[in-house]
């Protein structure tokens, strides 16, 4: 194949890619940036195995593609919303493993065209690309077992835990450059690897809970610099500037999840931020809440002018969008100013609850962002809390030895009625007990909330 060929289509296929990240910036773009991002990779692959020519084992490679394949459609079509974040760790831990398996290879291989500075670089290429890919990998199996639960949420926070990322960091280097500088690195390539496994690990196990979206963008990012890293091992320009491109874009999204957290990257990673020194404290609340059942929480809803919707995980579990969404519409049309309020971490993942509204087909122009809705609670006659217990929290403005000290959250109680609908008293998923339960002005709505809803639904369509 042309060379004048392969890199016209690399271009398009990198094009189409800058398109789709584009396009996945806004919930009313989005389908359109998954296409471009399809055909993007279609091209890639196309064009890449027929630059390959001859030397393609396409007896093996046609079947392995073919049962890779399978695999992904099966799990895209089995997996639940409230298990995606779960999912996407997975696959950057496969990015991982391509990336350190990618490397070992290259290494085997041999690098007999290359001599003087370019086997340095060449070498350097896969040393960097090894470690890189480890510590996705490792780190990735952490995230999916936190994000799943069989993995605690707590923080683990050993005690000269920065001592233990400085050593192996050290340790990394002075490996590195034996790796370099001897004929054979296999020793030292190997036991580098180990220290980054072993970094990955105790890095994500270092996070505390609420911290975890800063981690999933984090290794969102290290997973395209693995495959960037990947792209220089095998020369692939296309490879190099796709890694390059999820690699910054997950970056950018680490830094506005910090942002929105407010939170310090360098904190955040190092492990343990706002969690004291050695051990997570929350103060636990007492006493009693004010129960509400479905037909009153619809009298209330039929005398508000003002109302405000705040969607959490719990409604992505409960699957409740669509009955949300129809609730927003009967109340519009008996004239009542509804809105939505989304907190940059509601959910598990970035932008979780922009899907789901998109989905239950809410319109864009009543949907807004923490930033923008947070001075409104005061003017708001009910706000209607759906399965969100984090976000709401107003221990983490007030509590600063709290693990979610710091973060600002959306501030529900400066309206006059707050309506929680959750199935009990559990705490979210950060671990922390949430005061705004046993306030007055709140009244809790116990139960799934899709059944406490279709409740509601039914009462106002009377
Ligand atoms: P939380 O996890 O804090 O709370 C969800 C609440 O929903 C729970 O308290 C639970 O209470 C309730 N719930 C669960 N199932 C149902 C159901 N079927 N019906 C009604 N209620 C239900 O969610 P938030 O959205 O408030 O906060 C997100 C948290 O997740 C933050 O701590 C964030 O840091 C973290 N996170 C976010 C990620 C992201 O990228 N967005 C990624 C990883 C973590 P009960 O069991 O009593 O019903």
């Amino acid at each position: 194949m042309s060379s004048g060929i392969v890199t016209g289509s690399y271009i398009i296929a990198a094009v189409l890619f800058i398109f789709s990240l584009g396009g996945l910036s806004h919930p009313r773009t989005a389908r359109r940036g998954n296409f471009y991002g399809m055909v993007g990779m279609v091209i890639a692959i196309a064009v890449t195995i027929l630059l390959l020519g001859e030397s393609a084992n396409l007896k093996l490679l046609a079947p392995v593609m073919l049962i890779g394949a399978l695999i992904g459609l099966t799990v895209a079509y089995r997996v639940q919303m409230t298990e995606m974040p779960e999912l996407v760790a997975v696959l950057h831990s496969f990015v991982g493993m391509a990336a350190v398996l990618i490397g070992f290879a290259t290494y085997l291989d041999g690098s007999d065209g290359y001599v003087g500075v370019a086997k340095v670089i060449h070498e350097v290429e896969i040393y960097i690309g090894v470690l890189i890919g480890a510590v996705t990998f490792s780190g990735s199996v952490i995230a999916f077992g936190k994000l799943k639960g069989i993995i605690s949420g707590k923080p683990l926070l050993l005690p000269a835990r920065h001592w233990i990322n400085l050593g192996l960091g050290i340790a990394s280097v002075f490996l590195g450059v034996e790796f370099v500088s001897t004929t054979d690195g296999m020793s030292s390539l190997l036991i580098m690897t180990a220290i980054a496994l072993l970094f990955g690990v105790h890095m994500v196990m270092a996070i505390g809970g609420a911290d975890m979206p800063v981690v999933v963008s984090m290794l969102n990012s290290y997973s395209g610099w693995a495959a960037a890293a990947t792209g220089f091992m095998l020369s692939n320009d296309l490879l190099i500037v796709t890694g390059a491109l999820v690699g910054s874009s997950g970056a950018i999204l680490s830094y506005i999840m910090c942002r929105a957290m407010n939170r310090n990257f360098i904190s955040v990673i190092a492990g343990g931020f706002g969690t004291g020194s050695s051990s997570v404290s929350s103060a636990t609340y007492d006493g009693e809440v004010n129960e509400i059942l479905s037909n009153e929480t619809a009298d209330i809803l039929r005398e508000a002018g003002r109302v405000i919707i705040v969607p959490g995980y719990g409604m992505a579990v409960a699957q409740a969008q669509n009955t949300v969404s129809e609730i927003s519409n009967i109340l519009n049309d008996t004239k009542k100013d509804v809105r939505f309020a989304i907190h940059p971490v509601a959910g598990r993942m970035p932008g979780h609850m922009n899907v789901l509204l998109a989905e239950a087909r809410v319109s864009y122009d009543v949907v807004f962002e923490m930033d923008e809705i947070n001075g409104e609670f005061t003017d708001t006659d009910v706000v209607l809390v759906v399965g969100a217990n984090d976000i709401v929290n107003p221990s983490a403005l007030s509590e600063p030895e709290s693990p979610i000290a710091g973060m600002p959250v959306l501030e529900v109680w400066n309206a006059a009625t707050v309506v929680v609908l959750k199935r009990g008293m559990a705490s979210g998923y950060a671990g922390v007990d949430n005061p705004l339960f046993f306030n007055e002005n709140t009244r809790m709505l116990f139960g799934d909330a899709k059944q406490s809803l279709d409740s509601i639904l039914s009462e106002l369509s009377r």
